[in-house]
């Protein structure tokens, strides 16, 4: 049963991959929700089967530009988040981040609803400490082509911080570790969906560097799960706090997997190793264990097969 108190409920970038999944469990907890989104990344399709819900509204809007409405509680999930996508306008993913982050404090500030605020893992750069715990202040490149992201989402919580600070704002700051699941963009980029599409496709598996880089990915059942918990903690829990699944993986253990679980003919290629790439990435959730009382349930085998199945349908329906 869903105890919360907001009812009116703001995503930003809710059509999105992950948005759309929280937009979906906020209707059905019975809120009415304002999903926002310019559709740079995110598409209608993902929230199809909820424009007709009576207390679904989906807006197009830039959270680069202020934005008044009412509200009780925001999740500012907007932002491009596959390496291809947020590196195609560099400046304008500083600008979603930064300005979309002062845009949607200032609503916060002025509503007094509740905000959290989809950080990454990312803001540990190519990480020293390993896994990595909420404290690592991590080891991040200002000015080489991720810096766009990092640096975006790593002043976006200085700003949280700060308004929480000095403006007594509730908020919660998830660091959101790789997630993969149903509503990834066939052509997103990242490496889960790219594995999949091209296994389906029967076409070479891309590898970047030798594929001994590791990450760990979470399902993204158990991701929205993990911010419902956060956003009904009580206000003295502001985060950060790591939400993802520390079972770490090769990417060429990954590209193995998907191989296999589609029974497909693709073959393993190397391909160059893009600048800045990090060598390993774990969370340590120990945090979310002890304060949400959460950690993941899916993981990667059955993730991978209900994913496999959504893309299959797409692609099939593509023709
Ligand atoms: P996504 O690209 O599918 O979704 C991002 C959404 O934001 C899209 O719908 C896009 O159109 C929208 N958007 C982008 N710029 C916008 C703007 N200026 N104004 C309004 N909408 C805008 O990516 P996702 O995986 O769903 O990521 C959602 C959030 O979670 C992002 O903030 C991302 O940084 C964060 N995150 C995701 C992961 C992951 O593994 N999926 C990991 C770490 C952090
Ligand atoms: N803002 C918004 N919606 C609101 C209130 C504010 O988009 O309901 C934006 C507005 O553009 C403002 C920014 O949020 O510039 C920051 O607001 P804040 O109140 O912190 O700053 P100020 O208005 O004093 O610059
Ligand atoms: N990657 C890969 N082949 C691809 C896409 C990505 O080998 O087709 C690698 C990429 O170099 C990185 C890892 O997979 O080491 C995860 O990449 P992704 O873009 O999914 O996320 P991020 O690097 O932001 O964690």
């Amino acid at each position: 049963m869903d105890l919360s108190i907001e009812r009116q409920v703001l995503v930003t970038g809710g059509a999105g991959f992950l948005g759309s999944h929280l937009c979906e469990r906020l209707i059905e907890q019975g809120k009415d929700v304002v999903c926002v989104d310019n559709f740079f990344t995110g598409t209608r399709r993902n929230v199809q089967h909820l424009l007709d819900h009576p207390r679904f509204e989906l807006i197009r809007h830039d959270v680069t530009f202020p934005l008044y409405i009412e509200v009780d509680a925001i999740y500012n999930l907007a932002c491009p988040a596959s390496p291809v996508h947020y590196q195609h306008d560099p400046v304008q993913t500083t600008k979603t981040s930064v300005h979309g982050a002062i845009n949607v404090l200032g609503l916060a500030k002025r509503t007094r609803a509740k905000i959290f605020q989809a950080s990454t893992s990312e803001v540990y750069g190519d990480p020293s400490v390993h896994p990595q715990p909420e404290e690592y202040w991590g080891n991040v490149n200002p000015i080489g082509p991720r810096s766009c992201y990092d640096e975006g989402k790593r002043c976006a919580e200085t700003l949280f911080f700060d308004y929480h600070r000095q403006h007594g704002l509730d908020i919660k700051v998830a660091r959101i570790f790789n997630t993969y699941g149903p509503r990834m963009h066939p052509q997103d980029g990242r490496v889960v969906s790219n594995f999949i599409v091209q296994a389906l496709r029967g076409e070479d598996i891309t590898i970047f560097g030798d594929g001994q880089q590791t990450r760990s990915f979470c399902y993204v059942d158990d991701l929205i799960e993990g911010f419902l918990r956060l956003m009904d903690t009580s206000d003295d829990v502001t985060g950060p706090i790591n939400i993802g699944n520390p079972n770490e993986f090769t990417i060429r253990e990954l590209a193995e997997t998907v191989i296999e679980l589609v029974g497909s003919k693709s073959e393993l290629v190397n391909m160059p190793l893009p600048a800045d790439d990090p060598k390993q990435r774990q969370p340590d959730i120990n945090k979310a264990k002890e304060i949400l009382d959460w950690s993941p349930k899916v993981q990667l085998r059955e993730g991978l097969t209900k994913t496999i199945a959504y893309f299959d349908e797409l692609l099939a329906q593509a023709g």
